[in-house]
């Protein structure tokens, strides 16, 4: 039988002003699944995650987490569900030091990681331990954001371009760490541009478009879909 869903997004519109975003959104995710959403900038990628965590004020339609209705709830309500952000710009204290920054999450459900396991998650971060948020490499930022989503017991994670402009060696760290989150049954949307890096750890795709999903694409059946998806993602 199939997995419990844990996302059910449906005909989801999002508006910054009077500028439609989302044209009617659908996809979901079963437990334990990575997914992704691909597609280029400004296609609706950040939106929808937006959405999904309650983070932009104008949105309709449906978003069902467990299967409780979240379009109108707040942020926190949201978290408290059990749905974890990592935003784009990472949102960690540039004041603290990365040990700091993983004691501080609040823990929103039991089994959440503790900060040794996300040592040897990331033993970058085990070696910075002391250090200040302002002097991480952006990998180290993106692995401490990751971290400290982690501590919270969530276990269904949104994380937005984790990859973004991190070097090659950086990027498969990361990628490992991924993989072993899902081996342990964490669930993942993951927002990502490089298409080499999510093939590499999704089970299946969605490619947004002009604030629509335009395509869902099985892992398996990546090899028969590369030029058409070479064309959505084409700058
Ligand atoms: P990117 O990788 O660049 O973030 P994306 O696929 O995540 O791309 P979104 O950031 O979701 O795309 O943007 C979707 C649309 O909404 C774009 O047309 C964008 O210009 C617009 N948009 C995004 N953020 C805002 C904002 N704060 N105010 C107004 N319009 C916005």
């Amino acid at each position: 039988p199939d997995a419990e869903l844990v996302l059910q997004v449906r005909d989801l519109q999002a508006y910054y002003g009077e500028s439609k975003a989302l044209h009617g959104v659908a996809l979901e995710i079963r437990q334990g699944e990575l997914v992704t959403l691909l597609g280029r900038n400004g296609a609706g990628k950040s939106t929808t995650l937006k959405c999904i965590m309650g983070a932009i004020p104008k949105r309709y339609g449906s978003v069902l987490l467990q299967g409780t209705e979240v379009i109108a709830a707040p942020s926190n309500r949201i978290a408290r569900l059990g749905a974890a952000w990592c935003p784009e710009h990472r949102g960690i204290f540039s004041s603290l030091s990365v040990e700091e920054n993983l004691v501080l999450p609040p823990v929103i459900a039991p089994g959440g990681m503790s900060v040794e396991e996300i040592y040897t998650l990331f033993p970058n971060l085990a070696e910075r331990r002391r250090s200040q948020g302002t002097r991480l490499s952006g990998g180290e930022q993106q692995m401490l954001a990751i971290g400290r989503i982690l501590r919270t017991g969530s276990r269904f994670l949104l994380l937005d371009e984790p990859t973004e402009g991190l070097a090659p060696v950086i990027i498969q760290n990361i990628g490992d760490a991924i993989r072993i989150l899902k081996e342990r049954g964490y669930t993942i949307l993951l927002v990502e541009q490089n298409f080499h890096f999510a093939s590499s750890v999704a089970d299946r795709h969605y490619v947004m478009e002009d604030g629509l999903i335009a395509e869902h694409i099985l892992a398996a059946d990546i090899a028969g879909a590369i030029d058409r998806l070479h064309e959505y993602l084409a700058v």
